[in-house]
Formats: C-alpha cells, structure tokens, sequence
C-alpha cells in the first residue's frame, strides 16, 4: 500500500518531489530543532492519485489521514471537534515548485458552533475565538465552496458600517456573532448546504479542495508561465493553528534574510500584530517594518527571530523567505523557502555569499537564473526627461524597473489591450492571483494597498515586472475606470510612468535609457566566462547592434543577415529595380549599384567587430518581400521606373507565392541568380579588405549560404562564392583568409551533412527554419495553436523558443556528427532563437557545438547559460 501521509517528523528538505517545498522544510525546521507546530503532510503522490481516482480520496487514504490525525491529537493534547480544548488545523497547499498564492489554504478549520465556545473560555477571550470563526467560515466559503469573496465582504463592510468601526479589529463578539449568522446564510443561499459542523468533513473538503486548486485556472496560467510541468501535483500540509491574532501580544509576518529587492545583507520584512499570517500577503493591512518588532516585548521575539533567520540562512546557504506567528509573546515558524528575488539581488546574494565563504563560485553561477538577467538589462527612466516629469504619487518601489502605459483597471482589460499591442499598466486596488494575467502581458503594476510582500510585490518581482505597491495617495475607482490622486484625474486609456526603483508615479509617458552594469554583474559574468567552454556570438545587421553585443560580451557575429539592409529608402527602389529586372544586364546594373551600399555596412560591421569572427549570412528571404503588394504602391513604383503599371503588375504577381517560407528564397535564389551572392560575396571581401588596410586589422570573413538542402547547390554556390572572392582579391592585389560555409536549416541537409560537409568549412544552424521544416509548422502562423498544444501538454515548451531535442535536436546531433566524420575541425555553430535559450544552450553544450548566436540583449544570459550548462554536465 502506497503511504500517502508523513508527519513532519518524518520528512526532510530532500523530500520535496514527495512533501512539496512546504512540507519538505517544515519538516526540515523541525528536525533541526526550530518551534514548528506539529502536523503532517498528505503526499503529491496522494494528489496524483485522487485525479486518477476521479476526484477521489478513496477510503485507504482517508482512513490515513485520519490515523495522523488521531496521532497529532495525541501529540497536541488536544482533540478535533472537543469543546474542551479543540485542536484546530491549517490546510495549506504546497507543491514542489514554489507557486505564491496560486492555490488555497484554509486557517481555524475544527471551529463550529460548539468549539468557538471551548476556545473562548481556553483563552479566556470570547472576540479572538468568534473573529477566528467568521474567517474560517469566510475562508472555507471561498475555497472550497467556491463562493465569491465579495458576498462575505459585502457583509463585514455593512457590519462595520453598522458599528461604526474602520478597521477589523475594532469588530465586538456581538458583530461578531451577527456576521457568523449572516456568513452562514450566504453558504446556504450560494452553495445549497448548510455550514458542516463536523471537523473531520471539514477537512476531507478541505483537502479535496486543495488538490482540486492544483488545476484552478490562475495555477495553470502561473505554470505555464513559468514552465512549471502540470503533472506534479500539490502536497496538502495538515498543521495546528497558533494564532497571531490573539490579542496585542499576538502578531503574524513575513520576512527575508536578505532584502529580495537589493540583496543587501540585512533582514528584510514585515509583520502586523494581533493578525493571521493571509492579512499580510493580502495587504489588506499596511505592515510595519520588522524593525519596529525590537520595541516589543523588549525584543524579545525579534532577538529569537533573527537568530533563526541566520541558523535557516546558513542551513540552506541561500536566502530564505520565512513565515512567522508569535501566540501570546512565543514564536513559531510556518514556513521556509528559497526567497524569490530580483536579479539585482540574486547577483548580490551570490556574490556576497561566496565572499563569505558559504558557497563556491560555481554554486554562485547555478543560483541566478539566466533569464532573469533580462530585468538587469531593461532601461531606466532617461534622468533629464525625469526631472521634467509630472510627479502623481509616491509608493513602494516593489519591483524595479521602467514603465509607461495606458492606464486600465482590470486583469482582463489590460490583457486584451495588450494582447493588441498596447503599453498597458494594470492599475488596482491590490492584486490577487486572479490578476495573473493581466500582471504579466502588462508593463508595470500599480497598487493603492499592499507592502513589500503584497501579492502584487511579491508577483512582480517573480516576473520581473515594474512595479509600485502600495501607493494610498491614489484613490482608484475601478467601477467608474477613473483615478484620483490630488486634484488629477486619469482615465481608463490614458498614459502614466511607473519607477520600481523609487515608488513614484508620473503622469504621461517618461523616455528611457539603457542602465549601467554594477560591479558585481561583471564578476558574475567573469565566473561564467571562466566555466564555459562554448562561444557567445550574437545576431547583428548593424554597426550599432553589433556595438551593442560587445559590450555585453559578445565575442563575434554568427548570423548578419543581410536582406534588412535593403530596406533603407535609399537602397529599396534600387533592389526593386534589380528583381523586377528582366534581362541579367539590367539585374547586374542595379546590383552594381548596391554594391557600394553593401560594401558599406559591411565596413561599419567589421569596424564594430575588430577581429571577432564574423559571418555574413548571404541574401535570404524570398524576392517578393521587397516588392510593393497593393496597386497603388506599385503604381509609384512603376512611374519611379519608368515603366508600365500592369507590366510591373504582372512581375509582382509573377513572383507572389503560396508558401513563400517554402519558397524561392535562400540558395535558391543564387542558383537562379548567382549575380545576387556574387555582389554580396564581392562586397564582403572588399569591405574585408578596406578595414585590413585601413584599421591595420586581419579580418577572416566568414561568408554564409543559407537554406541549402542537397549538397550540390552548395558544391556550385561555395565555387561562385570562392571564384568571386578570389577574383577581387587579384583584382585589389591582396591575401586575405575567408572561409565559406553553410546554414544547416533544412531537414535533408543535417541527414546528408557528411556531404555537405565536403564543401562547407562551418555549419551553423538555422533551427528557427529547421524547426519549421521538421514539424511541418509556419513559424510565422503556429503561434495561433501552439498555446493549445502546451494546454493540451502536447509541448511542453514551445519548439520556436525552446528545441525539441527529440526531433530538432536529433537532427542537429545527426548533422553534426556526419559533418565531423567527413571533417574533424568543422566548426559548428547554431544562430537560430534558440541560441539564447538557456535550456537549448544546454543542449547545444552537450552536442559539442562550437559556439551559439543570439540577439545582443540576450549574450549576458547566453554566457551564464553556457556556464550552467558545463556545471551541470560535470555533475
Ligand atoms: C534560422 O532559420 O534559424 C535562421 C537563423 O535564419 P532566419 O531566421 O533568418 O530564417
Ligand atoms: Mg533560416
């Protein structure tokens, strides 16, 4: 029989493929000494097994619950559903990846109408155990009856009202009382039950309803966001309640051992007395600073508490975000995990920690996440523009960054503008996770409530969002789509500017500049560059892009796509002019003209680059994407050119295709044309030799032939491309090393790549028109299913952003090992998206390639990503 249970005694932090995070290091906690209130975990397995069972418990584990039930009850003194002295529990979620505030937790659960008395004369506080009961019944109204929030809180705002009370607090047992009655009248009308009674049905719905949060639609859109895998499963954590709202010498906080916003060293977080743990995640109450906790009780709690933060920080050597509750002055640790932080910090920490001797470098390296290294190298507000900013309101700086956008107040709206490409910013209240979505296709997040680990903090950072939390200057009206700060008002579709790193909020739209790089990135990326053994390489077409990517550690060019430097208003009547051409004299007229354009950009990329390696990848696209579609464009044309509007007409139709990605387009082209390459291979060389002779510099271009599937098409264009070259050196009386290779990108080419190989001194992969070629998918239409696909499980990753190893993968292994058969040093190399992808980098390690290319921005994750790769190959 399959165990589905384990008390806390029995587990450790290594179980959490089975515990889940939470239960893991409860148990961990108790084992190593900490105050942890006694419980147990019902298994992920057991979470698994209910969706196989239908949605059902079964009898085994619900009679295994209840034997660890039976067991806390001893171990507790207490006893479930006793008036004399009830046990009451937390259910609370927990899965193997963290998932804040994605699925349900349930507190005081054992209350009714009889324990509400025991518990009022045990502590000797009637308001505590009736406050206690109105959020139990509230809360398992919402979780697991799935009645809206706004019912109970229609209710406790009218009762307040009644009283005349502002806050919760302030709420007598009689309130109390009446809210309870009313409470339960909402379950009965909404869920067509009456409130059950019996602490042991409580908690077999409760745990149904956690399992069944597993798949809520805010879980599944946070997984998928975050490429958590759906077959997981959540653990559920059965634990006695201590209360944190049982009178002023009661309180309930969060904190980390670092700040997660900076990394400085020095505990970071919040707490709210005579409170439960959800009013600080929920920000409905404003927390104080967990430094104002040493004036209370003499510091006592705060003196315990810090001594714990560091034990927990040097027993997991990271820094951890910490749930605590203090019950009449003793305190008692809920929970601990690896604190989630932005990327800022995440370099701090690790740089900091391996300064002080906790971990090596290499375990450094595998703390940060490479794609988090996005938010370092998003822009900040341009100062000069700022000073000149309309100041609205100040908040908390929650997540740094950068962002203007029009204003909506709802999830839903601000998703569907940005779905349309709109800049939105999501502006509410506070967030909770039905928000999720909204926050995410958002570009910064704005809140009235909430502290720095409000759910929209604490989200935001996790997606590397901008954002400002907390902000009460604002008043938001969210029915009415209006904001009020002062005497402004901003509606629904108009712009403002958030800054994550101070709180304040502007009115309009703030330009932006790029941001300076600290210190410790820099020793990051050393560490990385002294790990990795593959090449970082970027994607570039201009001087400028190229800059770029060196400055961010690039060290050469793996795909210069020459096609865009036709589009210039310059240049494009001129290429028009040679593909409607209808003799090769007029075609080669024209290109004699381009000639100098493109022996122009090739010089700024050779400059840009020094002696990096650089390939330049050989006209591409099909010739109809520089042609004009609609009749009055072609018109212009043709009165430009002189030349008949239905003879231009009939060119443009000529050249149309149906499936132009499948086209005549790439080596096609040079077969059909070979004066297109022999310009472009003319032009290469001679910038080549320009910036040779001018800058003192040896530069060895390497020219590129892209979309070649038979090894024949390759044999006559690498002979074109040679005889061309060869013929301008002589003709500039020169030497220059160049080297010819290819693109392998079609399926045939990577199974025929020993072929190929015979005239290629490089192959670097296409895997973005591999891909498309081995599925048989558009890459410019699959976006429209590939969601269904990932919803339906099909991929797990989209196969344009992450490779398929499988098949795509498989191909690449193939042509690689074929190629290096017919020539052992040939070098390999891969230019598709995917090589600034952190998981096909891995791949990419493992396949021995030589080098990946990617766009400038994304070289610093490429470098990380490369180091991970070795790190973890070595172990
Ligand atoms: C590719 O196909 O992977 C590639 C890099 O070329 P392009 O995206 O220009 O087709
Ligand atoms: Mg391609």
């Amino acid at each position: 029989m399959t165990k589905f249970v384990y008390s806390f005694e029995e587990g450790n932090k290594d179980m959490k493929p089975l515990l889940g995070g939470k239960g893991a290091n409860l148990a961990e906690m108790k084992k190593i000494g900490l105050p942890v209130p006694l419980g147990f975990t019902i298994t992920t397995q057991a979470c698994n097994a209910y969706y196989e069972n239908n949605k059902n418990l079964g009898s085994e584990m619900e009679s295994e619950i209840f034997n660890f039930l039976e067991d806390l009850e001893k171990k507790t003194g207490k006893t479930f559903g006793s008036i004399e002295n009830p046990l009451l529990v937390s259910v609370r979620s927990g899965a193997v990846i963290s998932m804040p505030g994605m699925m349900d937790t349930v507190l005081n659960l054992g209350l009714n109408d009889d324990t509400v008395k025991g518990l009022a004369e045990l502590t000797n506080n009637e308001r505590f155990a009736y406050d206690s009961y109105r959020r139990f019944i509230q809360m398992f109204g919402d979780v697991v009856l799935h009645i809206p929030k706004y019912e109970f809180d229609r209710v406790l705002d009218e009762i307040k009202r009644k009283i005349n009370a502002s806050s919760d607090t302030e709420l007598t047992v009689d309130a109390l009382k009446d809210m309870i009655k009313k409470y339960k009248n909402i379950i009965k009308r909404q869920a067509g039950i009456n409130f059950p009674n019996e602490p042991k049905k409580q908690l077999l719905m409760s745990v149904r309803a956690v399992f069944d949060s597993w798949n809520n639609q805010r879980a599944i859109i946070y997984r998928n966001i975050n490429d958590i895998p759906h077959d997981l499963g959540t653990a559920v954590n059965v634990q006695s309640m201590v209360f944190g709202n049982m009178g002023e010498t009661s309180g309930t906080g969060v904190a980390f051992t670092r700040n997660p916003a900076t990394g400085e060293n020095k505990v970071f977080g919040e707490y709210l007395l005579n409170a439960q743990g959800e009013d600080v995640v929920a920000g409905i109450r404003t927390p104080q600073s967990i430094d104002q906790l040493k004036d209370f009780m003499s510091g006592k709690i705060y003196n315990q508490f810090m001594e714990i933060a560091a034990k927990l920080e040097m027993h997991y050597r990271d820094m951890q975000d910490i749930e605590f509750t203090f019950e009449k002055g003793n305190l008692y640790l809920l929970q601990t995990r690896t604190g989630k932080r932005t990327a800022t910090a995440a370099i701090k920490v690790a740089v900091d920690l391996v300064a002080e001797g906790k971990i090596t470098k290499e375990e450094a390296l595998m703390r940060i996440d490479p794609m988090q290294i996005n938010q370092l190298l998003h822009p900040v507000f341009d100062e000069d523009e700022l000073n000149k900013a309309n100041k609205l309101a100040k908040g908390l700086p929650a997540s740094p960054g950068a962002a203007s956008g029009k204003v909506y107040f709802s999830s839903e709206h601000s998703a569907q503008a940005a779905s349309n490409g709109e800049k939105t910013i999501l502006v509410r209240i506070e967030t909770s996770p039905e928000d999720i979505e909204g926050m995410n296709m958002s570009q910064g997040i704005l809140t009235a409530r909430g502290g720095m680990t409000s759910h929209a903090a604490v989200v935001a950072r996790g997606m590397g969002k901008c954002c400002v939390a907390g902000c009460g200057e604002l008043k938001i009206d969210e029915e009415r789509k209006i904001l009020k700060v002062n005497d402004e008002i901003i509606k629904e579709g108009e712009y403002i500017s958030l800054d994550g790193n101070t709180g304040n909020v502007y009115k309009g739209i703030i330009k932006t500049k790029a941001i300076e790089l600290s210190g410790n990135f820099g020793k990051i990326m050393q560490w990385a560059d002294e790990v990795r053994r593959l090449k970082i390489r970027t994607n570039a077409d201009t001087p400028r892009d190229a800059k770029t990517a060196v400055d961010f550690g690039a060290e050469g060019i793996g795909l210069c796509r020459t096609e865009h430097m036709f589009f210039a208003e310059a240049r494009i009547p001129i290429m028009r002019q040679m593909i409607v051409s209808d003799t090769k004299e007029d075609r080669i007229k024209a290109l004699d003209r381009l000639f100098d354009f493109q022996k122009e950009d090739f010089v700024g990329i050779f400059r840009a680059m020094g002696e990096r390696p650089v390939t330049i990848r050989l006209l591409d696209p099909p010739l109809h994407e520089f042609l004009p579609q609609n009749d009055d464009d072609i018109k212009v044309l043709a009165d430009n050119m002189n030349i008949a509007f239905q003879k231009l007409k009939d060119k443009v139709l000529d050249l149309k295709e149906f499936n132009p990605m499948l086209g005549h387009r790439g080596c096609r082209l040079a077969i059909t044309y070979p004066e297109i390459y022999q310009m472009q291979a003319k032009a290469v060389i001679t910038a080549a030799i320009e910036v040779s002779k001018q800058d003192g510099l040896n530069i060895k271009p390497e020219i590129m032939i892209p979309l070649v599937g038979h090894a024949k098409e390759l044999e006559i264009l690498r002979k074109l491309v040679d005889d061309t070259a060869k013929q301008t050196l002589k003709e500039n009386s020169c030497e220059l090393q160049y080297y010819i290779g290819t693109m392998i990108e079609i399926p045939r080419a990577a199974l025929t790549a020993d072929e190929v190989a015979r005239y290629a001194d490089f192959f670097s992969f296409g895997t973005n028109d591999l891909t498309q070629m081995t599925f048989g998918f558009s890459r410019d239409d699959a976006g429209k299913f590939i969601d269904e696909y990932k919803n339906k499980e099909i991929f797990e990753n989209d196969p344009f952003t992450t490779i398929d190893v499988k098949g795509v993968g498989s191909l690449v292994r193939t042509a690689s090992k074929l190629g290096r058969l017919e020539k052992e040093n040939l070098k390999l190399g891969i230019c598709g998206e995917h090589g600034g992808d952190p998981k096909s980098i891995e791949f990419c390690e493992e396949v021995g390639l030589d080098y990946v290319s990617c766009s400038p921005y994304r070289v610093p994750i490429a470098r990380l990503a490369a180091a991970q790769a070795v790190i973890k190959k070595n172990n």
